[in-house]
């Protein structure tokens, strides 16, 4: 049975946007499709699980002649909506309905976007894999047997399904760019400070940024375009103008050089996903980049690195969450401290708990300067290492997603490091404040491979032109893995 139908690849966004604006189609037409798939795609015993909450009908205002001109946009439950929750796919937050708007939100609809629902993801965006959901797993569309990866798993896996081609993901260690790549569709990372944090639920504020999916580097970009640049709202939002990103797809690779860093290709890469990226890099070669071996040497800190900063900004971020202020209250307890107690421990799941210790631990008198002082200090080293990549006349980085494709439900829930290692590829970017994008560069067994472009912050035009020309150029082969699964049949 084919439960999705997909999108033509050379349309998508685009022509959905030229349908609509010039009258061809109600402006509500792709919405209603995509509400429809849905539906389908998260029902009966096979339910992919992607969304917790699906818009109505017609709610997403009149525009007609925007960049997204009745554009259905999946976005994630971590970004504020005035007509559906926001949840974090957190139980503390079950049925919490924001008072005010995310400005990307806000700027989709501006643009005359439109949204179709709130997507599943791990609880307050910690996780690789959306096991740690609240809720329930999302599985992948390609094999529903598989992870779509994660924080975003379910944003991914709407586009991999194709019941959108756009959607709204957040990044703080690549959970945007890790979920393209197990799903087999594009990811953008952008610069920290390109787009507004306003309205998106702080995980950890110094690595936290919006991110953008597509079904391809077009429709990926295309959101992007519509939504960053600054906002009064957000005090590290940047002033710099926003390029035309749109318009630089076409730039090519000719003369662009490509560092491939060392340490990015190890004994921890799957053999096939090194093979698969290879055989890409050969691809840009051919058409005219430079493809130059460098080396980022602080590379294998970036783990451990994060997995203190990320945990300690955390635990302050979620102190407010005590069923007072913000979350659902425990209605038995009898004192203040009951209250926060119950309500923090029935709200909270296991990963959330472990990461609100972690980082408390590494924040509190006596272990400060040995665990966070001293990882703030390997994070600029680990920015040291880019810088001088590009002051060597490298214009962008390639390296995998991920060090190997979507891994089995289950697989992984009990190793939290395993999990943690699976982000080994995806944390630097986040540390050094660049953008990254993971574009489907091949398949292993069926299941999709992403390769990732790195390039120097506000840099985001070259890196999507260098993804937009190869992704061109792997055209033909099959990109995205498994096309004619249970749920690919369609496309
Ligand atoms: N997987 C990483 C984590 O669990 C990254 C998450 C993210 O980018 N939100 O923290």
């Amino acid at each position: 049975m084919t439960r999705t139908a997909g999108f033509d690849r050379h349309s998508g966004s685009r022509e959905m946007a030229r349908r609509v604006s010039v009258g061809e189609v109600e402006p509500d037409h792709f919405l209603e499709e995509a509400l429809a798939r849905a539906r389908e795609a998260d029902s009966g015993t096979d339910a992919l699980g992607i969304f917790l909450s699906l818009s109505r009908k017609g709610s997403g205002g009149g525009q007609v002649d925007g960049l997204l001109a009745g554009v259905p946009v999946a976005v994630k439950d971590n970004l504020c909506t005035r007509e559906l929750p926001t949840t974090c796919a957190s139980r503390i937050l079950e049925g919490y309905l924001s008072p005010f708007e995310a400005t990307v939100v806000r700027r989709l609809r501006e643009a005359g976007g439109r949204v179709v629902g709130k997507t599943n993801m791990d609880e307050f965006a910690m996780g690789s894999s959306t096991e740690n959901s609240g809720y329930r797993p999302t599985r992948n569309p390609r094999d529903s047997a598989r992870v779509p990866g994660g924080s975003s798993g379910g944003s991914a896996a709407a586009v991999a399904a194709g019941i959108v081609p756009c959607a709204f993901g957040s990044d703080t260690g690549g959970s945007v760019r890790q979920p393209a790549s197990f799903c087999g569709v594009v990811g953008i990372k952008p610069t920290y400070g390109r787009v507004s944090r306003y309205g998106l639920v702080a995980f950890a504020s110094s690595l936290d940024q919006v991110g953008t999916f597509g079904a391809t580097v077009e429709d990926a970009t295309r959101l992007l375009q519509a939504v960053a640049g600054h906002d009064p709202r957000d005090s590290t939002s940047s002033e710099r103008a926003v390029p035309d990103w749109l318009g630089a797809l076409d730039s090519g690779v000719e003369g662009l050089t490509v560092g491939v860093p060392e340490e990015y290709f190890t004994d921890e890469l799957d053999s096939e996903v090194d093979r698969v990226c290879r055989e890409a890099l050969e691809r840009l070669r051919e058409a005219g980049a430079r493809i130059r071996e460098i080396s980022l040497p602080h590379t294998r800190y970036a783990v451990p690195t994060y997995y203190i900063l990320a945990p300690a900004e955390a635990s302050s971020n979620l102190a407010r969450y005590d069923g007072v202020r913000y979350g659902v209250r425990a209605p038995e307890a009898e004192s203040i401290e009951g209250v926060y107690e119950e309500s923090r421990t029935r709200g909270f799941g296991e990963e959330v708990v472990r990461r609100i210790m972690l980082g408390t631990f590494a924040l509190s008198a006596g272990y400060y300067d040995a665990y966070y002082g001293r990882a703030q200090k390997v994070r600029s080293l680990i920015a040291g290492d880019f810088e001088r990549v590009w002051e060597a006349g490298v214009d962008v980085v390639f390296t995998p997603t991920s060090p190997t494709p979507a891994f089995r439900l289950g697989e992984r829930t009990r190793d939290p490091v395993s999990m943690y290692l699976s982000d080994i590829y995806t944390v630097t970017a986040n540390l050094a404040g660049i953008p990254g994008i993971s574009l489907p560069v091949g398949a292993v067994e069926g299941l999709p491979v992403g390769g990732q472009f790195l390039a120097p912050m506000w840099e985001e035009a070259r890196m999507l032109g260098a993804a937009h020309t190869l992704e061109a150029l792997l055209e033909g082969t099959p990109p995205r893995g498994n096309e004619a699964g249970r749920n690919g049949g369609g496309r």
